[in-house]
């Protein structure tokens, strides 16, 4: 098991907006669906769920906009309105958490997808490496991704 060191730190790419994860993430996971293709101007998305209560951040002067997705759920995204990067999803269904994206860490050394979710649209080259969990699309439930992200990192190093 390894352990995670927090605080963790991490912020936009211009420096403006600096946040802190004070609380161990629910789970790290890659998502290769289209809006993710897009939003990230590449191969796939990553979402690093954390307790809302264990962000510090200043959700009020980020820039935002509401998505909704096919099935109508909306999901508030908040970026830097100087350079642009995104930090944070905040899905409407779940208030009790906020996706960090795990890109925008200052240390990225440990980030490693639990597991793989949209693998209908991931590029055609892309293969998950061994013992990740899979998804072909949306999975029913995220106990999995839970369960085996805190298997891997469920002490907290402070
Ligand atoms: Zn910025
Ligand atoms: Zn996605």
């Amino acid at each position: 098991m390894t352990s995670l060191r927090l605080p963790m730190t991490g912020g936009c790419q211009c420096g403006r907006h600096r946040y802190a994860v004070t609380a161990r993430p629910l789970t790290l996971y890659a998502c290769h669906c289209t809006d993710c293709q897009t939003h990230s101007g590449s191969l796939l998305g990553m979402s690093m769920p954390v307790p809302r209560t264990g962000l510090e951040a200043d959700l009020d002067n980020l820039g935002s906009w509401v998505k909704t997705a096919a099935n109508g759920r909306t999901v508030k995204i908040s970026f830097c309105t100087d350079c642009g990067i995104r930090l944070f999803h905040e899905p409407a269904r779940n208030p009790a958490i906020v996706n960090v994206k795990p890109g925008t860490l200052d240390d990225t050394s440990w980030v490693a997808p639990i597991g793989h979710l949209w693998l209908d649209s991931a590029q055609p080259w892309f293969e998950p490496p061994a013992g990740v969990l899979r998804y072909s699309g949306q999975p029913t439930s995220f106990d999995e991704l839970f369960s085996r992200f805190y298997a891997m990192f469920g002490t907290d190093e402070r």
